[in-house]
């Protein structure tokens, strides 16, 4: 069967600080404070001369760099009369969404369509991907006042479940771990472990992490406060482009074991696994001036995105579908049965709108347009 990939794309608000480089107001109807909509006063322009470059055209299309919105495009088109411009940019996703989305309209359209296919014993994965800071961590966790997918998600895991308990016994537990400089790292020890654990393979197509503590909350309350745990355990290191940077891959698995009420003791029960990774910043270490092991370090997370962009693109490869290199990394060693085959994957891109961030923004709508490929 042919694997599924969904690649969509969300447009975060402008930040106060991007919204005041703005030298035109109406480019910013919206923006955040704390991962917030609320309506707040507008900022004081400084006129720093940033603009949008990424324009929502409709559920399935945006547009980078829009030519209206350049103010070269604008000088070229006088100066070449011969109808020589700077052409749109244009990207086509299975969705966009825009500032006004809401978590749960991300959800809806992202995750809520997998639980089906992981209640029906399949593998599925979530990703968000995009540099530092625009939107992966508010997306995937959110916070308590604006819960993200893990805590949406299950929230409707615990409701189906519960309503499927006359027929099955269901067992939900939780893991997260941290993917950093390619060493895996518990997130829900108490306080954080230095350990690095191993990955094991065995002969039923199963993947494990030898030592991982695995969690089995009654609540999303209790999810929430896990991973509010797991994040604030999670490496950070400063560089230049952002003093919270997030250099770490950060995956959470949700285990879903089923077994018929009806069955017998020795009955084969039914496992599942959805992955839902908030993944390191994908900007690339010459952008923020990285040196030595703040070098080193982009050097493998980027080894860790360029494996996943080397297995998705070979998945949706019919020549290549053979030999998809799922050892190139500990990610996607981990996920090797969580990505292709039977499996639904989500790729969510995350993007400014502001040129400040123009040579990042390009860059995530190009992986991601070769992504959805697939
Ligand atoms: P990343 O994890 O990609 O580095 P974050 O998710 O931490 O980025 O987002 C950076 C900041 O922007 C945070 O303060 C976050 O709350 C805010 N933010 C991101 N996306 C949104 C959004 N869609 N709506 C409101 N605030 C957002
Ligand atoms: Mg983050």
């Amino acid at each position: 069967m042919a694997s599924s990939i969904s690649v969509v794309v969300r447009v975060r608000p402008f930040s106060i600080r991007e919204a005041a480089q703005l030298s035109r107001p109406d480019d910013a109807p919206t923006f955040f404070g704390d991962g917030s909509l609320a309506a707040q006063p507008k900022p004081t322009l400084t006129g720093k001369g940033m603009r949008r470059v990424v324009k929502v055209i409709d559920e399935n299309m945006l547009v980078f760099d829009p030519a209206e919105e350049n103010p070269m495009a604008r000088y070229q088109k006088t100066i070449l009369p011969q109808g020589k411009r700077v052409k749109d940019m244009r990207f086509g996703f299975d969705r966009v969404f825009d500032e006004t989305c809401t978590q749960q309209d991300v959800y809806e359209a992202t995750t809520r369509t997998l639980l089906d296919s992981v209640l029906d014993g399949f593998n599925a994965t979530v990703f968000a991907y995009g540099a530092t800071g625009c939107g992966k961590t508010h997306t995937i966790s959110g916070n308590p006042k604006n819960p993200g997918i893990i805590f949406l998600t299950c929230a409707e895991l615990f409701e189906r479940i519960d309503a499927l308990q006359d027929e099955k016994d269901i067992n939900l537990t939780l893991s997260y771990l941290e993917i950093y400089n390619e060493t895996i790292r518990d997130l829900l020890v108490p306080g954080g472990s230095k350990l690095g654990l191993q990955l094991r393979e065995d002969n039923n197509s199963n993947i494990s992490v030898a030592g991982l503590s695995t969690h089995q909350p009654k609540t999303v309350e209790q999810v929430m406060d896990m991973i509010v745990m797991g994040n604030a355990n999670r490496t950070q290191s400063p560089t230049d482009a952002n003093a919270t940077s997030s250099r770490s891959h950060a995956v959470l698995q949700i285990n879903v074991i089923q077994k018929p009420r009806t069955a017998g003791i020795k009955e084969d029960h039914m496992a599942s696994t959805l992955s839902i990774i908030d993944l390191a910043g994908s900007e690339r270490a010459s952008v923020t001036k990285n040196r030595g092991d703040r070098l080193l370090e982009g050097a493998n997370i980027n080894r860790s995105l360029l494996a996943l962009g080397n297995c998705i693109n070979s998945l949706c490869d019919p020549a290549k579908r053979n030999h998809i290199p799922y050892r190139d990394s500990k990610l996607t060693r981990l996920l090797k049965f969580s990505l292709g085959g039977n499996c639904k994957t989500v790729m969510i891109v995350c993007v400014s709108p502001s040129s400040a961030h123009y040579d990042e923004t390009h860059n995530t709508l190009k992986y991601a347009n070769r992504a959805k490929n697939i």
